[in-house]
């Protein structure tokens, strides 16, 4: 539909349903200004987050998308219908320039446990749709169909994933981090980032944002269900550690990057206020909860980290291993293990970004720098601690690695002593690329691994008071579109039984 009509058709709709309407805004844009499309996120048992920002130019090198005015009004419904018949809840939200003329409205008001549509209006144009679900009731515990991913590289392959995603209707989505990439355009891949240049300033990562939100793919995912999102380290720079860089290049302060990364990041994704960032900072974990079934811990593994030790990579490190080394930040790690002692719900996820279980590349000890295994000592107090707590539900979700895995968390990794918890790795929508179906080789040195595989997908669970149904999905292809998704692997987590079993 073009957005003539769109506009034609809708606009009635909105005039009919009785909200506020505005006069239109004076010297701004005259081009449909919701190219990036619609999200929600955060949902709650009486509402959600719900997110656009106005960019009719959405490439414009400056960054502001071809927005001219400093604050625009942007007027929100929630319906209980798809065809806005009946609704529920409407208002207004201030699309302001320092912030790129991104609006996020927390909803509130309505009912647990239901399926809500929103959109917005400025300018005189009318936004497409998004599906939202609030979270239901403290007490009850419905079955939740939640889907996870990671790795969205734009150049490396199509979105078919994300699509397929939208097509499963799903409750609710998680994005584990490298939502985008900073590096620079290839001249190989599918499909050509902008700008070329790797990014670092504000412009830049509003510019990136903007294109991977031109997708239709992403904006069918992001129009299909609520989403919890947190960085990895592409959002901002490659395997960086709190205020280190990575590299030298592109030259500059890195903590103004990180600022100018984080504000965009905010930006773009359906997140509270209470998230928005202060210059580098920004406050990112977080606790959800899904009625009593379970509860989703947000971590956020970059922001407060050491540094990579013996200087990144996968080698043999003792300094790895140091007691006083912290992945989460001292902070974050008190405020998990105490969120989690007070059993808000039977299941407790960790969504986060690097592996978790212990992986040894080699029989002398060799292990990735950047994955928890670079901070084994917070590991085990984290595992420690919830298995003191009597825990038997957690259950870790993992991004990164660029292939999917599946493993139980083991008390003590050189004993094999004890499963404490299960793990559960996405593949990416993505990055690096078509995959190889029949890679899926284990280690003897990992026992407790129990599944790899080198395809791109997500990760689908159907939660329950009793188990969690696990299938890993897959597409063969994405350096050519459309591809279907398929399982090819399905576990399920037994209540209070902590580790894989067969379905
Ligand atoms: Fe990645
Ligand atoms: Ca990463």
């Amino acid at each position: 539909m073009s957005p003539l009509t769109r506009r034609t058709l809708i606009a009635g709709g909105i005039a009919s349903a009785g909200a506020t309407v505005l006069a239109p805004t004076t010297a701004n844009a005259v081009a449909y200004p919701f190219t990036l499309g619609v999200a929600s996120g955060e949902p709650a048992p009486d509402g959600f987050v719900a997110w656009t920002r106005l960019a009719p130019n959405p490439l414009a090198p400056d960054g502001l998308g071809g927005m001219s005015a400093a604050d625009v009004t942007v007027e929100w419904q929630v319906s209980a219908d798809q065809r806005f018949t009946q609704v529920v809840k409407s208002g207004t939200a201030t699309a302001v320039r320092a912030w790129a003329h991104s609006v996020h409205v927390e909803v509130t008001g309505l009912q647990p446990g239901r399926e809500y549509h929103y959109r917005f209006r400025a300018l005189g144009f009318v936004s497409g749709v998004g599906r939202a679900v609030t979270a239901p009731a403290p007490g009850t515990s419905p079955a939740l169909t939640m889907l996870f991913t990671s790795c969205s590289h734009y150049e490396a392959g199509y979105f078919t994933a994300y699509r397929r995603m939208a097509e499963e209707n799903p409750h609710l989505v998680l994005h584990l981090g490298d939502y985008l990439y900073e590096g620079a355009a290839s001249t190989t891949n599918v499909r050509k980032h902008a700008p070329s240049p790797e990014i670092s300033g504000l412009a830049d990562y509003r510019v990136r944002h903007a294109q991977y939100k031109t997708d239709p793919d992403l904006q069918a995912a992001h129009a299909a269900a609520p989403w919890l999102v947190v960085w990895d380290d592409h959002e901002l720079e490659n395997n960086y550690a709190n205020l280190v860089r990575n590299d030298s290049s592109p030259a500059g302060d890195f903590t103004a990057r990180r600022a100018a990364a984080y504000k965009a990041y905010y930006e773009h994704m359906p997140l509270r206020p209470a998230q928005a960032p202060t210059a580098h900072n920004m406050q990112l974990y977080r606790r959800v909860r899904w009625g009593s079934l379970a509860t989703f811990h947000m971590l956020d593994t970059r922001q407060y980290r050491d540094d990579q030790a013996c200087g990144d990579g996968t080698k043999v490190c003792p300094e790895a291993d140091a007691p006083g080394r912290t992945l989460t930040g001292a902070a974050q790690e008190t405020w998990l293990l105490d969120g989690m002692r007070q059993r808000l719900g039977t299941w407790d996820f960790l969504g986060q970004q690097v592996f978790f279980a212990q992986k040894l590349a080699s029989a002398a000890g060799a292990k990735s720098m950047d994955s928890w295994d670079g901070y084994s000592a917070n590991r085990d107090r984290l595992q420690r601690g919830w298995d003191a707590a009597g825990l038997k539900n957690t259950v870790v979700l993992t991004g990164d690695v660029h292939r999917s895995w599946a493993s139980n968390l083991m008390l003590d990794y050189t004993a094999q002593d004890r499963v404490v918890g299960t793990e559960l790795v996405t593949t990416s929508v993505t990055s690096g690329g078509d995959g190889n179906a029949a890679d899926n080789g284990l280690s003897a040195l990992n026992p407790h691994v129990k599944f790899h595989k080198n395809l791109r997908g997500y990760v689908r669970t159907v939660t329950t008071p009793d188990q969690v149904a696990v299938d890993f999905r897959f597409v063969d292809k994405v350096t050519v579109r459309d591809y279907p998704v398929k399982t090819v692997q399905s576990y399920v987590v037994q209540a209070g039984n902590p580790g894989l079993q067969a379905p």
